[in-house]
């Protein structure tokens, strides 16, 4: 089964309507159940970067459960390309790298003190030079250009505000490029004290958009890919409400977050609300069975 961009869809969900708050969710996971959401759409104009450069092979860098590693798979194997993942620690056999294997992708897995360093991994490769390397998690301009084509899928000018998940925060300087300048845009940091955020953010775009960045950092449960007990109560009660799926590391974050502040009142009178889902629905298959309901 290829990728496909036709399966995205808005849907909208109900809220208590004497605020007159709408909000609707971008399903970008719908794209495929492995390769789904915004990697896919950070890494279209690396791939094709790299075809005019006459590249035959691409690499990158992720851990064990990585969206950017599997998609970069299933994605340079639909462009013709080649491609390596450079994997942190020893899970080699997660049904993720499985799955990356499976669209031919060369899996070379270093300890987590060489990952650190991985710069210098990509110096010393034998014929790096003949590889396209493409950042963990596809940060850089052409990840947030290729994020950026995530709002013209559908109309989205009506939204006033846009939510999205943020790691490396290249969907979001994506989604600031290809917004009006009338939309708020909101990233909800996923990371602990990732104070770096907004400069790497502003790192990818121009000055003129700089003040167009808002990250909120409340929203980590704990860190990075952490899952509490109460963040798996809030997946399984909003797939309730919603028939909307979460990931642990993404977008149940994001959901918890949206529904947080809109009861908080931080969103005006007849704010409209875009909520981005951008997929990452394969990492919950680091979970025991049954830990969620969906
Ligand atoms: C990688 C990822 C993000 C974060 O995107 P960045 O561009 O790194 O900020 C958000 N959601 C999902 C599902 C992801 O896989």
């Amino acid at each position: 089964m290829i990728p496909d961009l036709n399966h995205i869809r808005l849907d909208r969900l109900p809220v208590n309507k004497d605020r007159s708050i709408q909000l609707s969710v971008l399903r970008t996971d719908l794209i495929h159940p492995v390769i789904s959401g915004n990697k896919w759409f950070k890494l279209q104009y690396y791939l094709a970067d790299a075809i005019k450069q006459g590249y035959k092979t691409v690499a990158s860098f992720g851990g064990a459960y990585s969206n950017h590693i599997v998609a970069l798979a299933a994605a340079a194997k639909l462009s013709g390309l080649k491609s390596i993942g450079i994997i942190r620690g020893e899970g080699g056999t997660s049904p993720t790298l499985q799955e990356a294997q499976q669209w031919d992708m060369k899996i070379i897995p270093v300890s987590r003190e060489a990952y650190r360093d991985r710069q210098n991994i990509a110096a010393l490769f034998p014929d790096h030079e003949k590889i396209y390397w493409v950042d963990e998690g596809g940060y850089g301009i052409l990840g947030a250009k290729g994020a950026s084509t995530i709002l013209s899928v559908t109309d989205c000018s009506e939204f006033s505000h846009i939510l999205c998940a943020c790691g490396t925060g290249t969907m979001i300087a994506g989604l600031i490029m290809g917004s009006s300048e009338c939309q708020k845009i909101i990233g909800i940091s996923v990371l602990k004290n990732n104070r770096q955020l907004e400069e790497s953010i502003a790192g990818l775009l121009p000055e003129s958009m700089h003040n167009r960045i808002t990250c909120i950092h409340d929203y980590h449960f704990g860190g990075y890919a952490k899952h509490p007990g109460h963040l798996i109560d809030y997946m399984n009660d909003a797939y309730k409400r919603t028939h909307i799926p979460t990931d642990i590391v993404y977008t149940s974050k994001l959901f918890y977050a949206a529904e947080d502040l809109i009861k908080g009142g931080y969103f005006g009178h007849n704010a409209n609300i875009l909520i981005i889902h951008s997929g990452g629905l394969q990492g919950n298959r680091s979970l025991a069975k049954n830990t969620l309901c969906f």
